[in-house]
């Protein structure tokens, strides 16, 4: 059961949970999207119907961040821990690596998503790595076909919010054989330390 703040909802499920449940929507072919949400994205969806839509219109909304969680405790709900953006890419990593799904980088500054890619490569040995591209890509058209083409079946997009969402929504239908999406905001600059 999702918890809702301010209309904005908020998956309760840990990150094995969510890995677990992507296990099986991967088994029917559906496509899953991740969205982390935190306080801030909670206040945004006040002004804006359009982001608060794109939120609730994710698969998991993860609990990034502790207001949640207070928020959480002071209603007597059920979200207990922080499911953070970067932890959250890692579990995905070792699913990723354990499954041999292929994963595709997209977003940040070329050289961040190179460095993240090697660090990745380093830490998950074995891990299928699709492809990547940096976030300051102009050709969306050209960009969808190459990570079709690429055999991706995870693909994470750090681009900021919304932006990184906004590009997922608009282009998951013709991603058809990407099966799971998450935004994953300054992350790669995370992976690439
Ligand atoms: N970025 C990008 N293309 C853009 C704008 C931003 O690739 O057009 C990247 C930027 O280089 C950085 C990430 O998106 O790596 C944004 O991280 P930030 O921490 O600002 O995102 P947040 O988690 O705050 O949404």
């Amino acid at each position: 059961m999702k918890e809702s703040y301010l209309g904005v909802n908020v998956s309760p499920l840990t990150y094995e949970g969510i890995i677990e449940e992507i296990c099986l929507r991967i088994s029917r072919n559906e496509q899953s999207t991740i969205i982390a949400v935190n306080p801030e994205k909670v206040m945004t969806a006040q002004k804006d119907p359009q982001v608060r839509d794109l939120i609730n219109g994710a698969t998991f909304q993860i609990a990034d961040g502790v207001g949640i969680l207070l928020a959480s405790k002071l209603k007597k709900g059920t979200i207990t821990s922080r499911v953070t953006g970067v932890d959250m890419m890692a579990r995905l990593l070792k699913f990723a690596q354990d499954d041999q799904q292929p994963i595709y980088l997209y977003g940040a500054k070329k050289e961040v998503v190179e460095k993240a890619a090697a660090n990745i490569q380093k830490d998950y040995p074995g891990i299928p790595i699709a492809g990547m591209t940096d976030g300051y890509e102009q050709d969306e058209e050209a960009l969808v076909q190459r990570i079709h083409d690429s055999g991706a079946r995870i693909l994470f997009v750090a681009l900021g919010s919304p932006k990184q969402e906004l590009w997922i929504r608009r282009n998951m239908e013709r991603l058809r054989n990407v099966l799971v999406f998450q935004g994953v905001g300054g992350s790669f600059d995370v992976f690439s330390g």
